[in-house]
């Protein structure tokens, strides 16, 4: 998976993300990624890349033109196959290529993200991501070349280099080689639309506290259900909205019920 991001802060992108998981499937050559620096494709003799809304309002808008050349540069790129390399301000456009990446800007106007969306994005080649800063980027050439608008929640930041690290980070888990154990990405919170059981180490005893007794005993059955019931526990408590879609069967059923905990729309 090759990771485009067109940013004004390409340092906090590369920073970000090269060290832990993300930084070792790098390391490894599973994903490569490369911050793209926007304001290395302005014309603008002074190297500007905003300028004050049309119609008053508060702060500046990002120029279309800076964006739309930078964007170009990197389609070029990914259609000569050579991720690893962007070009500067003087190279070519390259308008009419073919095979267009998806290209997902970060906007608190976009559609929330969530691991659906990270499991499906995991399956492309290239993604671009396109961060804004300031009030925003003007609207013409986001139409022009944004296939996905998406927030990662309902404040606002600064700009989209974090959304946009945060995105790549949890599709990047759902690239395989990038986990050690790729089954955790398969049995993670959120999954089956279930948050996660709690989890114990070692030692079995601390400050007086034991790890649950089911977990010592090496009865793979038992753990599994006492999982399963925290997890259904779990998510009545922190997330209702989801607990409404878990698909219950018989024993989930028994459960709840002797735990006075009510399900169903009933
Ligand atoms: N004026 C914009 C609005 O009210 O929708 C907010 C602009 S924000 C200060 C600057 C940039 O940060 C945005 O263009 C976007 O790229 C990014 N951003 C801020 N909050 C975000 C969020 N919740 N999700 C994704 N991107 C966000």
């Amino acid at each position: 998976m090759n990771f485009y991001v067109m940013t004004l802060f390409p340092d906090m992108i590369m920073n970000g993300l090269n060290t832990s998981i993300t930084g070792r499937a790098m390391e490894n050559g599973i994903i490569k990624l490369e911050a793209v620096n926007i304001r290395d494709y302005t014309n603008d003799k002074h190297k500007h890349v905003d300028d004050y809304p049309y119609g008053g309002g508060a702060g500046m808008v990002m120029q279309p033109q800076p964006v739309y050349d930078c964007y170009n540069n990197i389609i070029k790129k990914i259609n000569e196959g050579t991720p690893g390399d962007i070009e500067g301000e003087n190279s070519e456009k390259n308008e009419d290529a073919g095979g267009k990446p998806r290209v997902i800007f970060l906007t608190p106007t976009g559609k929330t993200f969530n691991q659906q969306m990270a499991r499906e994005l995991a399956a492309e080649e290239n993604l671009v991501f396109l961060c804004g800063h300031y009030e925003g980027i003007d609207q013409r050439v986001l139409d022009m070349i944004v296939t996905d608008n998406v927030s990662i929640g309902d404040y606002v930041l600064t700009g989209g280099e974090l959304p946009a690290m945060v995105m790549i980070d949890a599709i990047s888990r759902h690239i395989k080689g990038v986990l050690n154990n790729d089954i955790s990405a398969e049995t993670e919170s959120f999954t089956d639309n279930l948050l996660e059981y709690p989890q114990y180490t070692r030692p079995e005893e601390f400050m007086g506290v034991k790890v649950p007794e089911v977990l010592l005993s090496g009865h793979h059955a038992n753990i599994e259900r006492w999982r399963r019931n925290q997890s259904l526990i779990r998510t009545h408590q922190a997330r209702p909205d989801m607990f409404e879609r878990v698909e219950l069967d018989k024993k989930d059923r028994k459960f709840l019920m002797e735990n006075n905990i009510k399900y169903g729309k009933g």
